[in-house]
């Protein structure tokens, strides 16, 4: 039995199902433990409920959607459109890292269409870096005992601010659990809903389908997601998802 964890950390709830819920399964098969996490409750994502009342929706969602993997979730205390590299949300970001307790960290890559997601990135990154050090401040966990690996995922549109292809490192080949991954995001009904009845189709699963066969066609496979790590000073470079999943992995 693998004792390993992994934490995927997205800014906006249904970030995570999007970009990397495919390989979470996969890791879940290879006897993973894991943990999902938001920096935000989701209070932009409604024009019918106030904020509070549609995060209370959304959390839920989040935490229907890691239980398909038997998985933990865990809102950070950030807010739509309010994310920062605060010293508030530093302290709360790592103490959702330090709750984790963490092998893997998956997040927001460093350029992407949303400032939300940007701010995300930096604070997981510092946060990675941060929680094994007894005098970082955070609100109630324990230091862990060292820097875990860090992956960033997919870019909306895989491009950042400039139109330009992020970079990729490897592909992950999700065709096998391409159903698990539409299950994971259809968690998320308000949103789902929505979409539905404004497009007439089911656009929510359908755009999930479009980025994942767009991905699988660069990697050669139906479907996949695309990942790149962060090998900066101090960060592990082993790559745990191609250690555990060696006949999904498509080195780019
Ligand atoms: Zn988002």
């Amino acid at each position: 039995m693998n004792d390993q964890t992994v934490l995927a950390f997205g800014c906006h709830p249904d970030d995570v199902e999007f970009t990397c819920a495919g390989t979470l399964a996969l890791l879940k098969r290879a006897g993973w433990r894991v943990h999902l996490a938001t920096l935000t409750g989701g209070e932009c994502g409604s024009i019918e409920l106030g904020r509070e009342a549609i995060r209370k929706v959304r959390l839920a969602e989040c935490a229907a959607s890691a239980a398909v993997l038997d998985g933990e979730f865990t809102w950070a205390g950030g807010e739509d459109l309010e994310i920062e590299f605060s010293s508030e949300l530093r302290a709360r970001t790592v103490d959702v890292i330090r709750k984790a307790r963490p092998d893997l960290v998956i997040t927001q890559p460093p350029s992407d269409y949303m400032i939300d997601h940007e701010e995300t990135s930096k604070l997981v990154r510092h946060a990675c870096f941060g929680a094994p050090m007894p005098n970082v401040p955070s609100p109630e966990f324990e230091p862990i005992d060292h820097v875990p690996a860090l992956v960033y995922t997919d870019a909306m549109d895989s491009a950042d601010i400039f139109g330009r292809a992020v970079p990729v490192g490897f592909f992950v080949d999700i065709t096998s659990v391409i159903d698990v991954k539409a299950e994971m995001l259809a968690c998320h009904a308000s949103q789902r809903d929505w979409l539905r009845r404004h497009h007439g189709v089911d656009e929510y699963i359908e755009l999930m389908k479009r980025q994942s066969a767009a991905r699988g066609e660069r990697a050669g496979v139906k479907y996949a997601e695309a990942f790149t790590q962060h090998l900066g000073h101090g960060y592990p470079h082993t790559n745990l998802i191609a250690e555990a999943l060696t006949d999904h992995v498509v080195l780019a």
